[in-house]
């Protein structure tokens, strides 16, 4: 068990009691979410995979098309990254709210699939997902388990046991548009619940970002953990600028178990 001051955990007991209160919690979780699971935020400058690479020409979907392997070549220490990542404290927190009805629905910015990995059900993946991956060809989707592994250890491209077209990870690039059910139920989410969680994000990707605004713009509550400000902070009912790994089992213990 961690040790916050008196003020942090006095905001826990605060934002239990509005967890307690809602009847339709939304959770939002960004790259931040991930960083203590060894998953580097893609997005910050100088660490990140993205800014490595020249993410915005590599990780789009005119280079998968026009030359796959230089494609492959930069997701494939992504993927092994994200292959071996386990859920950490605040994963799980998240999973044990939803599953004691405490949280209704849990979008994600993330890629990582490790809110289903901790056992969280209603997740709503805007960028898409790793667990997947579709044929080029002929649109076969197929599981990522059993392709992925032969990528990652030996750099053997996935290809559609159908067709034997190219496999592609069912990720956003850079050049798609969002996954619009996707899109649709998020919004739909912002608009219904009583209370916003804002989890590792800097809400600085649009169009992902301005979704709490739909939810506080109808008198939703604001809850946000993130260890950087983010332009919804005076917004908010309670801000943690701490790790969310911290925070987050704090809040659903008391929660939880008062
Ligand atoms: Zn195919």
């Amino acid at each position: 068990m961690i040790s916050v001051s008196g003020q942090t955990s006095a905001n826990v007991d605060y934002a239990a009691e509005l967890l307690r209160k809602a009847k339709r919690a939304v959770v939002l979780t960004g790259a931040g979410i991930s960083t203590p699971s060894g998953i580097p935020d893609f997005r910050s400058e100088g660490t990140g995979l993205w800014s490595r690479d020249e993410p915005l020409e590599v990780a789009s979907l005119s280079t998968f098309r026009t030359a796959p392997e230089k494609f492959f070549q930069w997701f494939r220490p992504l993927a092994s990254q994200i292959f071996d990542a386990q859920p950490n404290a605040a994963h799980i927190a998240l999973a044990e709210l939803e599953k004691a009805g405490r949280i209704q629905a849990l979008i994600t910015q993330n890629i990582d699939a490790l809110h289903h990995k901790a056992g969280s059900r209603q997740v709503i993946e805007m960028h898409g997902t790793l667990r997947t991956l579709s044929c080029t060809q002929c649109f076969q989707q197929v599981e990522s388990h059993g392709y992925l592994k032969p990528f990652v250890e030996h750099g053997q491209l996935p290809r559609c046991p159908r067709c034997n077209g190219l496999l592609k990870p069912d990720v956003i690039l850079f050049g798609e548009q969002l996954p619009q059910q996707a899109w649709y139920e998020a919004q739909r989410a912002c608009r219904q619940c009583d209370l916003m969680i804002v989890a590792g994000s800097s809400l600085e990707v649009l169009p992902v970002a301005g979704l709490p605004m739909q939810a506080i713009d109808r008198g939703a509550h604001l809850i946000i953990v993130n260890n950087t400000p983010t332009y919804l902070n005076v917004r908010a009912d309670f801000v943690f600028m701490d790790d969310v790994a911290d925070i987050l089992p704090l809040i659903a213990e008391r929660t939880l178990h008062g």
